[in-house]
């Protein structure tokens, strides 16, 4: 079966220390500014009934990508397992892809051209993990093929319950947040 890359982001493990954003920074060389992962911490319920969720958000690697339709030039694209790319000799940086995206998981980079969490997809070709994967001191992060019901995000998807970001928008997020 077609491999269907995609992540699994625990609420209950993240404890919102940024190490994932960090190793994304060192391993991609990002620019001042630029980031591919960020951490939300957020408060629902009211006083003093409060809970607070504290998430790892990236790309989704959306299998409806809204980025990749609205992109003029075909930079954007659908890669390998699902995991949507960005040719940057392609990119024009025009920012179609970046108004088209409902989750904000693009920036401009300094050189011109629009960029985007890649699944660390140099690193996985070569039998590793992504980055703020293999750094999350908390095992937070899982990630793997989807469409192998035997893989750990495949079961972990399964078996916990579970969210996508901005369902409604209909981009179809590989990204999921567990509960
Ligand atoms: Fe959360 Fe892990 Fe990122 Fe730390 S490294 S913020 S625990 S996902
Ligand atoms: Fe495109 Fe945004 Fe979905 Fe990523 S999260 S695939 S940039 S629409
Ligand atoms: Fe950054 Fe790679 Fe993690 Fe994407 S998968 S957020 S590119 S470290």
């Amino acid at each position: 079966m077609k491999k269907r890359y995609a992540m699994a982001v625990d609420t209950r493990r993240c404890v919102g220390c940024n190490a994932c954003v960090i190793s994304c920074k060192t391993e991609n060389a990002l620019p001042e500014g630029g980031f591919r992962d960020w951490v939300v911490q957020e408060v629902s319920g009211k006083f003093p009934d409060l809970a607070m969720e504290i998430r790892s958000e990236r790309c989704n690697h959306c299998s409806a990508p809204s980025c990749v339709d609205a992109c003029p030039t075909g930079a954007s694209h659908v890669a390998e397992g699902g995991v949507v790319g960005v040719t940057k000799a392609k990119c024009t940086g025009c920012k179609a892809c970046i108004a088209a995206c409902p989750y904000g998981a693009r920036y401009v980079h300094p050189a011109g051209y629009a960029d985007k969490c890649t699944f660390c997809l140099h690193r996985v070709q070569l039998g590793k993990q992504p980055a703020c994967v293999e750094t999350c001191p908390t095992r937070s992060l899982t990630f793997g093929d989807l469409s192998d019901p035997g893989s750990p995000v495949a079961q972990l998807v399964a078996s916990r319950r579970h969210k996508v970001l901005a369902p409604e928008r209909g981009t179809e997020p590989n990204v999921f947040f567990l509960a």
